[in-house]
């Protein structure tokens, strides 16, 4: 064999074509200001986990106990990501193997249901997500889903309907946490309900387990026996989840992922979920997680004083939801034109859209990505702006307007730098 073929070529002599394009989206990525609530950027010490050669490994079954051998090196990292996902939430038993969250949730529903049984979760249109029984997905179909809404006059979850609809209807699990949801999720009052009528009590805190490691979110811990969570969202992990549960239904849920749902796990995501939650142990992280929140409340007040109209009337977490009634523009030109002006966001359903979900009335934006590049309420305050003035130019069909305020963006996050980004 001659040298040559021995030294690895880069990505980039392999297959230019992608090599470009994920050049030109960490351009993107690095020039946007990103609002997306579910979106993050992860440190370079995650990214590098993630693209190491643990990808090469099987390793079917868990720490001990696999189908595959040469595991001394795998059994060491999945048991130092459990264990530290045990100590950062304060659980008995954790899996990491889920693929993401959506097969973590029906991981769940395959441990405690059976087909046809009743689930309870939020709708989709009020803020919950597709796996907590929305009509078109397998937990809508395969079980009979039951579901739960906001308050009309007040955005916030309706805990008498939810109370109401588990005495009626009896279901085998409910479901709390959502992804579109601005307000604290009340844990104790959904488990005194899920104890009254003998269901088991699944807490989804995907969208902010970041803030309940770092202690600006209450924990559902004690309250639901079952949590999923992914890993990607404020937590600042790779793409993945985790099922955080008590020892009791341990077996049970760990049997539901292998080999109930999932092969092989991903072990490459479980060395970068490990560093990620070593990360979240820090007191830096639990100075982020706060920075978050301030951030969402400035961020939502500047916008209120701009005649936004956001469901609840603002946030306590990271997450705010904008009805764009009042401003007489769609959610989705109005998101195409924004991004356009620089600022990445979702078209959202608000509760009781009368619009339809591909073009619903309202946006939906979020606090984690622009405070992991170190912005703080200066640059919020110029974010609000720039949201009005692309709503207006939005209005007004006025792409010059939408050009300047993308280059008055690029010269903003120039200066704030993103993790993982920096070179
Ligand atoms: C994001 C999310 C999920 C699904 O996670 P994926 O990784 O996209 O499958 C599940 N539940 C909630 C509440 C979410 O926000």
């Amino acid at each position: 064999m001659s040298v040559m073929t021995r030294v690895d070529p880069a990505l980039a002599d392999v297959d230019p074509e992608i090599a470009a394009l994920i050049g030109a989206e960490q351009e993107r990525q690095s020039a946007k200001i990103r609002l997306i609530p579910s979106e993050n950027y992860v440190s370079k010490a995650v990214l590098e986990a993630t693209g190491t050669v643990l990808t090469n490994k099987y390793s079917e079954g868990y720490p001990g106990r696999r189908y595959y051998e040469g595991q001394q090196v795998i059994d060491q990292v999945e048991t130092i990501a459990i264990e530290r996902a045990k100590s950062l939430f304060g659980v008995e038993h954790v899996n990491v193997q889920p693929y993401s969250g959506s097969p973590a949730n029906l991981a769940v529903y395959f441990a405690f249901v059976q087909p046809g049984d009743t689930i309870m979760g939020m709708a989709l249109p009020m803020g919950g997500h597709l796996t907590h029984g929305a009509p078109p997905t397998l937990s809508g179909k395969w079980l009979h889903p039951v579901q739960y809404g906001v308050r009309k006059d007040t955005g916030r979850v309706d805990m008498d309907q939810v109370a109401d609809l588990a005495r009626r209807e009896r279901p085998k699990i409910i479901v709390c946490g959502g992804t579109a949801i601005p307000r604290t999720i009340d844990f104790p009052a959904f488990a005194q309900i899920a104890s009254d009528v003998g269901a088991l009590l699944l807490a989804d805190i995907a969208h902010i387990a970041g803030l309940v490691a770092g202690g600006v979110h209450p924990s559902p811990v004690g309250h639901a026996p079952v949590i999923t969570t992914t890993t990607h969202k404020t937590l600042r992990g790779p793409r993945g989840a985790m099922i955080l549960c008590t020892e009791e239904h341990g077996k049970k849920i760990d049997s539901a992922i292998l080999p109930g749902l999932q092969g092989g796990p991903h072990n490459h995501t479980t060395a970068a979920i490990a560093v990620a939650l070593k990360e979240a142990a820090t007191p830096e992280f639990r100075s982020y997680a706060a920075d978050v929140v301030a951030n969402a409340k400035v961020l939502a007040d500047e916008l209120l004083a701009r005649g936004f109209d956001l469901v609840s009337g603002g946030t306590d977490n990271h997450l705010i939801l904008i009805d764009l009634t009042n401003k007489d523009v769609r959610g989705k030109p109005t998101a195409k034109a924004l991004d356009r002006a620089g600022l990445e966001l979702n078209f959202n359903a608000v509760p009781f859209d009368p619009r339809p979900p591909a073009n619903p009335s309202g946006l939906r934006i979020g606090t984690p990505s622009v405070t992991s590049r170190g912005m703080g309420p200066d640059e919020m305050k110029h974010i609000a702006r720039w949201m009005d003035e692309g709503v207006e130019a939005a209005k007004a069909s006025d792409e010059d307007a939408i050009e300047r305020i993308f280059a008055e963006v690029k010269e903003l996050t120039a200066s704030f730098p993103a993790p993982g980004l920096r070179g």
